[in-house]
């Protein structure tokens, strides 16, 4: 099923964020759509109709957005007609409802509005209750071209309650299931290099078609099973086969699935252990702390969290010695040392992590380098520090250290 979107709007060749192609490429998926190409191209005549032309040749489905409008440069439904040869005809219900919209506002319709109540001939019409220009669906030759306005708003509820709907009809396939693995510290292409034996055989097994997708957070790299059939059981026995595959190639790389975050991950194996912890934070300003809490009944394991952001809070909160502090420095080692021992040592947890480093975007005074990071965890069995180099935005860098951290504990409780 070959499937395009076509963007409309010569906003979106000078600036503007096109956000209509990813929302509906993203729908789409959830029908087993595939999206194969995403083109954008200005409010222009010659321009759109060479586009356009050029996709019904190749396509199943082309979804358009944008350029439905009552101006003169929008054209969307005139170069759809001229292409497909279909005319474009006055429907009475639609003009109804745009006299009713202008009517509700206590203003006169502008003539220029009669425009949008031409229908493509056969076609079928998509109400928008939130504007004037009405979505088409036209079937022609087995292809199905959808028009849809170019106001994310507009577009959003219109897509939801009509379009896939229709789509989910049409292309009744039975059943399609999505299984997600959350990986954490690969770059995306160690994963791709793992996985490739696996995802490039085409597994069309008897009555399930499977796919796979891979998305490179800069926390993480996600990846997509996805198998449609008719068959449940089929389905999760090919789900189950592929992520044991998956499972032995990235073995503890991969940290959870589906709705499962890194800090829920840690939760429950804090739970199911019976340990608790706390937290000292310097360069992540709390961020680990703020994840830990972001999950309902973390108060059963996660004690105390402090931001101890200058020496002397360090020194005060924590029992950092001066001396630690003279002579290597707050981003060093043995830093995070004292700072995870001394939490753990005042909150009486089973666990203490400290972060102590450089988030950037300018190297410390000392002239250590932005990314520098010393990740400290303190348990019964002693304290390891981890030293790291990460790279990126300030944000960036805080997401990628509480990240770390948090994984540290995961690795150090399975
Ligand atoms: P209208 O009746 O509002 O003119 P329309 O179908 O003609 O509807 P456009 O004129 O092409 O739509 O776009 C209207 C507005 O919708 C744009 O100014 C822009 O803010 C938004 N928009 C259009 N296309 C996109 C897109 N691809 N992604 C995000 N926003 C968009
Ligand atoms: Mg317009």
């Amino acid at each position: 099923m070959h499937t395009e979107i076509i963007c409309i709007g010569s906003e979106l060749l000078i600036g503007s964020m096109n956000t209509n192609g990813a929302y509906i490429s993203e729908k789409l998926a959830t029908v087993g759509l595939k999206v194969n190409r995403e083109i954008a191209v200005g409010d222009d005549f010659p321009e759109l109709e060479n586009v356009f032309s050029e996709s019904l040749d190749r396509c199943d489905i082309i979804v358009t957005t944008g350029g439905l409008g009552p101006t003169f440069d929008d054209i969307t439904r005139e170069v759809v007609s001229k292409d497909t040869g279909k005319k474009l005809v006055p429907d009475k219900n639609v003009l109804k409802t745009i006299l009713e919209f202008f009517e509700k506002k206590k203003i006169k319709m502008p003539k220029v509005n009669e425009k949008q109540s031409y229908i493509l001939e056969g076609a079928e019409i998509i109400p928008n209750s939130l504007g004037t220009a009405s979505g088409q669906i036209l079937e022609i030759k087995n292809k199905i071209i959808i028009l849809l306005p170019g106001p994310p708003r507009e577009l959003k509820p219109m897509f939801e309650n009509n379009v896939l709907p229709y789509l989910k009809k049409k292309f009744e396939r039975g059943l399609l299931k999505i299984k997600v693995l959350h990986t954490v510290g690969l770059a995306e292409s160690v994963v791709d290099e793992k996985i490739r034996k696996i995802v490039d055989i085409e597994k069309k097994l008897e009555g399930s078609e499977v796919s796979f997708s891979i998305l490179a957070k800069h926390t993480g790299v996600d990846m997509k099973i996805i198998v449609s059939g008719t068959d449940e059981m089929l389905i999760d026995k090919t789900i189950q086969n592929l992520k044991k595959e998956f499972y032995d190639v990235l073995k503890d790389s991969i940290f959870g699935e589906d709705n499962q975050t890194l800090e829920s991950v840690v939760g429950e194996l804090l739970l199911k252990k019976r340990k608790t912890l706390a937290v000292a934070e310097s360069c992540t300003g709390g961020l680990i702390s703020h994840r830990l809490t972001n999950v309902a009944g973390s108060s059963m394991y996660f004690k105390e969290g402090i931001v101890t952001y200058s020496d002397i809070s360090k020194k005060r909160l924590l029992g950092v010695k001066d001396e630690t502090l003279n002579r290597y420095g707050a981003v060093s080692s043995d830093v995070a040392q004292e700072m995870a021992e001394g939490i753990k040592k005042t909150s009486g947890t089973n666990f203490g992590i400290s972060t102590t480093g450089i988030a950037g975007p300018k190297p410390s005074s000392t002239g250590k380098p932005v990314g520098l990071v010393f990740i400290a965890l303190a348990s019964n069995d002693g304290t390891k520090v981890q030293q790291f180099q990460f790279t990126g935005s300030r944000a960036e860098i805080k997401d990628k250290i509480a990240t770390a951290a948090l994984d540290i504990l995961r690795m150090n409780l399975i």
